[in-house]
Parts: structure tokens; sequence; C-alpha cells
């Protein structure tokens, strides 16, 4: 079983990234019935924007993301806040200062800019020159028990640790980086683990919260990848097991560009405004960077937690708009097939934005009395008109809420109806109008047009252009086109008195 964590920092919205690196988390654990953890990494209070810790609650509830241990519902290993755990942090760097591995360095943030404006001026690496080495333990520890400002260093080790990446393979910058670094005058990459107002860096907390917390996956974005052996040395410097490590590869947009806020609005709060399903999304993602091996890539949650694995491609990964749209089409179906109250909710969306676009006025006439949920039920399970959101279905209903257009000559001609056809076609469509009102149901329309069918006169000689006609006529005078639901439903949905206007509009 995996223990995994999604660990977002609260500095803005969740976007698409973020969402697919907590799902592959939650997939993984759900997977191997592990456990997912959320833990919020809030130690740069000046980045935290107010509400979004809140906005990401909401966001991973909306995506049925939910944590076994974290905040709000608590659990073993917290509190799950990191402002929270600073003593956990202090208690942890005691033991790197005991051993060396980590020492105070007092140098003032001025003259850190000033080495390493001189080194980048020779177009040297930057780094820390291990001035503060030279002070014995006892020492430093009487200047930071006076007060002195300072910050406490990692001493970097001779060689980085190389590991295992799940997705990369052995993966690390290996021996060369240090060497390259002590060339020249000496310099040292001593990476800053707790800053001078006593707080944690990302790598520190990071690293004690996943030993603390008993992670044993780290599945997280490859722009993490370069800090990996830092955390590597870390664990190892602790005596601490190494997670294994998952790095997953970058979005990029259609130009291979990395996904930014500027070409895309990938925040979940955008698809949620759009009114994408949360089933959508969730699929969507997981097939960003992930391949499975199903035939069909229509996959709701409970499948993707059964199906998950690791099988994470390296390359960046193209992200494609349509296929949204594609599978937000794909789970409406299976919304509105499954029935209960996601359906009833889809129906009341359509319903506001109906009764939005074409007014009560015009929504009650062509109703005549019957409930708009029912039509809408009715129009939704049809299936032929494709459902993106409750707005864009609202549009296409025009075909049933717009008033009477009848086709024009021009419409009539690119249907290819036979002229000599159009009086027993105007006749044939005003036998419909007989059907009373309390027949004006689907099946009846069904067997009166399966009677229409037949050839009306000796005079129409061919039966399949006969045929075609009429259903062609028919589409055109209901619904102004040739694409859209079957003839028989339309008359139902439409309603009887609609489907006479619209009939009688046609005929004139
Ligand atoms: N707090 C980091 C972030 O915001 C977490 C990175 C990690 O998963 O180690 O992405």
């Amino acid at each position: 079983p995996a223990r995994t964590r999604f660990a977002p920092s609260p500095t803005g919205n969740l976007h698409l990234g973020s969402i697919r690196t907590a799902l592959f988390n939650y997939l993984l654990a759900r997977a191997t019935k592990g456990q997912f953890l959320l833990r919020i990494e809030d130690t740069d209070a000046k980045r935290t924007v107010p509400g979004a810790e809140e906005r990401l609650y909401e966001d991973l509830t909306w995506a049925g993301l939910h944590w076994d241990e974290g905040p709000i519902v608590g659990g073993p290993y917290g509190p799950y806040r990191q402002s929270e755990r600073i003593p956990t942090y202090k208690k942890h760097i005691e033991k790197l200062l005991t051993s060396g591995r980590a020492y105070r360095c007092f140098c003032s943030s001025e003259r850190i800019d000033e080495l390493n404006r001189r080194r980048h001026d020779k177009g040297l690496k930057l780094g820390y020159d291990r001035k503060c080495t030279h002070l014995s333990t006892a020492e430093a520890e009487e200047r930071a028990s006076r007060g002195d400002q300072h910050v406490i260093r990692f001493r970097s080790p001779e060689t980085w640790p190389r590991y295992n990446d799940l997705v990369y393979g052995r993966s690390g910058h290996g021996a060369e980086k240090t060497k390259k670094l002590l060339a020249d005058e000496p310099v040292y990459e001593d990476t800053i683990l707790i800053k001078s107002d006593g707080f944690p860096t990302y790598h520190w907390a990071n690293v004690c919260d996943d030993h603390e917390m008993h992670i044993t996956h780290v599945v997280r974005g490859s722009e993490w990848m370069a800090s990996t052996p830092l955390h590597v040395a870390l664990y190892e410097s602790l005596g601490w097991t190494v997670p294994l490590f998952a790095h997953v590869p970058l979005l990029v947009d259609q130009n291979r560009q990395k996904l930014s806020k500027r070409n895309f609005d990938s925040d979940i709060s955008g698809f949620r405004a759009k009114g994408i399903f949360p089933d959508a999304l969730v699929n969507f993602a997981a097939l960003l960077g992930w391949s499975h091996t199903q035939k069909n890539d229509v996959l709701d949650l409970p499948q993707l937690e059964r199906l998950f694995d690791l099988k994470i491609t390296k390359g960046n990964t193209i992200v494609s708009f349509d296929k949204l749209q594609y599978l937000q089409i794909k789970h409406a179906r299976r919304r509105v097939e499954a029935g209960g109250e996601p359906f009833e909710q889809m129906i009341r969306d359509v319903a506001v934005a109906v009764l939005h676009r074409y007014g009560a006025a015009r929504v009650m006439q062509v109703l005549a009395k019957r409930p708009l949920r029912d039509v809408l039920a009715t129009i939704l399970r049809v299936g032929s008109l494709p459902y993106r959101s409750a707005v864009d279905f609202a549009e296409q209903c025009s075909i049933f809420f717009e008033p009477a257009s009848p086709p024009t000559v021009e419409q009539l001609e690119h249907a290819a109806i036979d002229p000599a056809h159009l009086h027993y076609l105007r006749v044939a469509a005003s036998t419909l109008c007989l059907v009373p009102e309390s027949d004006w149901t689907e099946a009846v329309h069904h067997s009166q047009l399966r009677m229409l069918e037949q050839v009306p006169d000796e005079s129409v000689q061919d039966a399949a252009k006969w045929k075609r006609d009429l259903y062609h006529y028919l589409r055109w005078a209901l619904i102004g086109g040739e694409s859209g639901p079957g003839v028989a439903v339309t008359l139902e949905i439409l309603g009887r008195d609609a489907s006479i206007d619209k009939i009688q509009a046609a005929n004139r």
C-alpha cells in the first residue's frame, strides 16, 4: 500500500497541473489500498493568498478527491499545516547541527549578495563560501542564544546521491555538479534549511514531513526533479528511509509551450464555472501522461481507482481541450443514462438556461401546460444533441423553442426535395395535425409516420425517394434543418400546438 500526499502551497487557485498531481497521488493510494494525505505547505507567509486554502479544499472535494488524512479531517500525524509544525522542524534540525551536517551561518544578506554579485560578474556559479564554518560549535551556539540573526545551512555532500525515479529511471546530477562548484574559489550550495525568521524552507519542511507522515511515494511535477538529490541527501544524512519518487511530465499547449494562465484559463474554478463535470475533468486529467490499456478512454473515478498505475510517459504532455469537450459529452451521456439526482441536476441547470434564453412567455407557449422538466428530460434522453454545458445545450434547444420559421425555397432545394412531391408532402404533414392532444406521443407518431411512408398516389413512382423526401420535409418544417432528433420524438417534444404552428407555416 502506498502512502501518498498532495502538498500544495496556498498561493493561488488550483490549476490543471496541480489537480493532475493531486489525482495521481490519490489514485496511487486507492489502487494500492493505501492512504492519500493532504498537507498545506504554508511556511512562506509572504506568498500565502487569503482564501486560497479554503478554495483548495472546495476544488478537491468537488473533484471527488477525498483525503484520508489532512486538514479538517485530521489524522495520526497532524497537524497537517506546516505553519503549525515549526517545533518538528526545530527538533530535527538539532540532529543535523549535532552531527555537523548543518551549521549556523551569521553572514548578513548584504555579504551574501555581494559574494554572489562578484561571482555572477565572473560568470561563476552562485553559492556560499562557508565562512561561518570556521566558527566553533560553542561559539555559534552562544551567538544564537544571544539572538544573533542567522540561517541554518545544510553542508552539501561531496557527491550528490542518485536515485531511481519511477518515471524517469536512474536520475540525479551525480558527482559532477559538486565538482564544478568546487573549482575556482571554493563555493558550495549549502542550501538554507532554516531561514532567519526561524521558519523552515520548502526543502526542509517537505523532507521532515514526508518522513514524519510515513510517505512511501512522492508523486510530483518534474519541476521538482532538480531538488530531489538534495532531498535524498537530507534523508540520508538523518538516517531516514528515502521515499520513492515519481516525477510527472510538464503540461504544454499545442505549441509545446508551458501551459500558463496566459494562454489557457486552466483554473479548476474556470472549468467549474463553464459547467464541466468533475468526472469529465478527472478523466481528462488522468489521461495527461498516464497510459492505460483499456479500449475506451472514457473512465470514471471508480474505474480509475482500480486501473491506475505509474505507467507515466516521460515526454512533455500536450493538453488538448478538444479532448476535454469530448469527454464532457461522454460523461454527460453517462449521467443521463444513470438517471437519478445528477441527471435531475442537469435538467434543472438546462431549465434555468432555457428560461433565460427564450423567456418564460415563449417557453410556456411551447410547453402548453406540460412541465418543462419532462420535456427537457426527453430531449436529453433522446441524446441527439451533444451536451457540453447547460448554456450551450439550451442554445441547441432553439430548434424546439424558437418560433416557427418556415423553410425557404433554397432550403428545400438544398434538401433536394422533388418539387412534384411537394403537394403530397403538405397533405401528409397536415394529417399529423389530426392526432388529438391525448395521443400526442412519440409512439403514436411512429405508427402515423409508418403509414405516411407508403407512396400516397400512383403518380409518385420512386418509393425510396418519397420516404426520404417525407422525412426531409418534416425535419425542415419542424426543426429547420436536416439533423437533430427523430421526427416522432421531435413532435412529442414540440407538443401539439407548436408542431401544428410549424407545419402550417411550412405548408403555406
Ligand atoms: N509545496 C510544493 C508545491 O507547491 C510541493 C512540492 C512537492 O510535492 O514536494 O508544489
